[in-house]
């Protein structure tokens, strides 16, 4: 099951300089044996190759990878409390210091192995190679790295690889969690689209529509192939990793992540921040997983109120200023107030919202109930309630209140603050 590149590489709108920077993904049963074969031929200019795995990761492939490319470097993370921070970059530069010459790397791992590699190689000027361990995450050939930085939840310019060599053999027999973590990463592009769709509606927002379509083919064939994932089914793990990884070349194309990524990952980054919660520890797409549900809830919420016509919206909605000094802790303060500079509704006023309202109501009636979607989720034993994340269910509202801040990026569930029953559907 691989990716046809070139029909991807098609689709990318030349006047906006889109591109994807993947020479080739294969996803197959026993990918991993044509690695010295690709090294090679694509890559034989290399002669000091690093491999950068975790213990686990090792075990999974990393051992393999040793015995295909004899003479790898192999740097080994300690994956107790291993995170894409200051910390996971030190460790790995820690590692590199006694391997200058290393000319080209391999990822082998899951999300933080591979955030880490491609932080490294961006600083280094080095192309990379991805083998992933599990289909646990959309960012595999993302271009940026996604790091939280003393703190801060920071996306960094970095590298995509250069080529992903995806074992169906090897990632399906990742821990179940792993893939219900991916499974939580992809099924919220329910809500990114959401939110995607109604900014371009509503503010013009520049959106591609193959990529929005592409999107919504990976949707349903994710919840095609649940069954088949919660049952063990080879075919549906590939057709994760396939969704998974063209999400990830959707991101490329556009040059950021609004075509994966809307309000119900603001909701996971926010408790990353930990902010407003006490630090917690779960994969990126089991925190997703949960955003989606609250998202989807207050979404659906909200368009019976539209529709029912019987509401009223403010004229214009600022930056809540002392809302955010209130709740985001002292350190993180000025770092929101700036994300949030200029005010990304400052052009929205309540004519506006009211002249698309039939519009709103249209994508808004597309999305899946919430409902419909923990039942998908509970297939794979996905995380579907805030309490699941071992955070108390008060934190419900103030999660949706605040979370839209954490992004200068427009969503519904920030333009949401502009209608007379936001707190009524999300609760005090
Ligand atoms: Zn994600």
């Amino acid at each position: 099951m691989n990716i046809d590149i070139e029909k991807v590489r098609g689709l990318c709108d030349a006047s906006r300089n889109q591109q994807i920077y993947v020479d080739d993904i294969i996803i197959e049963k026993g990918a991993i044996n044509q690695l010295p074969d690709i090294l090679q031929k694509k890559y034989g200019q290399y002669k000091n190759i690093a491999m950068v795995c975790d213990d686990n990761t090792y075990q999974a492939a990393g051992k393999k990878v040793e015995e295909l490319v004899p003479g790898i470097t192999t740097i080994k993370l300690d994956p107790n409390g291993l995170h894409a921070d200051e910390h996971g970059v030190g460790a790995m530069e820690k590692a590199m210091e006694d391997h200058k010459d290393v000319d080209f790397l391999i990822a082998c791992g899951s999300g933080t192995v591979h955030d880490i590699t491609r932080y490294y190689a961006y600083n280094n000027h080095l192309q990379f190679l991805s083998i992933p361990t599990a289909a646990s995450v959309d960012g595999f050939v993302s271009t940026v790295a996604a790091m939280t930085w003393h703190g801060f939840k920071k996306s960094f310019t970095a590298v995509s690889p250069c080529f992903v060599l995806a074992d169906s053999e090897i990632f399906s027999k990742a821990p179940s969690r792993l893939t219900a973590s991916g499974v939580g990463d992809l099924i919220g592009k329910f809500t990114s689209i959401c939110d995607w769709k109604i900014s371009h509606a509503v503010t013009g927002e520049y959106i591609s529509m193959p990529v929005v379509e592409w999107e919504q083919d990976i949707l349903k064939a994710l919840i095609d192939n649940l069954d088949g994932i919660g049952s063990g089914d080879f075919e549906a793990y590939e057709n994760l990793m396939y969704g998974l990884l063209l999400s990830g070349l959707a991101m490329q194309m556009i040059g950021n992540s609004r075509p994966a990524s809307g309000a119900e990952h603001h909701c996971s980054h926010l408790w990353e921040m930990a902010t407003i919660n006490e630090p917690i520890d779960f994969y990126h797409g089991e925190k997703v997983g949960v955003g989606l549900c609250m998202v989807s809830a207050v979404y659906k919420k909200a368009l019976a109120k539209i529709k029912s016509g019987n509401y009223t919206v403010k004229d214009h909605m600022d930056v809540e200023t002392d809302f955010i000094k209130k709740y985001f802790k002292e350190s993180l303060v000025d770092s929101i107030l700036e994300e949030n500079t200029p005010n990304i509704m400052a052009d929205i006023n309540g004519d506006l919202l009211k002249s698309k309202e039939a519009e709103i109501i249209a994508i808004l009636e597309e999305l899946p109930s919430s409902e419909q979607i923990i039942g998908w989720m509970n297939k794979v034993h996905a995380f579907t309630k805030i309490t699941d994340l071992t955070l108390p269910e008060s934190l419900r509202p103030l999660t949706l209140k605040l979370s839209p801040y954490v992004r200068q990026r427009l969503t519904f569930m920030r333009l949401l603050k502009f209608y007379d029953f936001y707190d009524e559907i999300i609760g005090e």
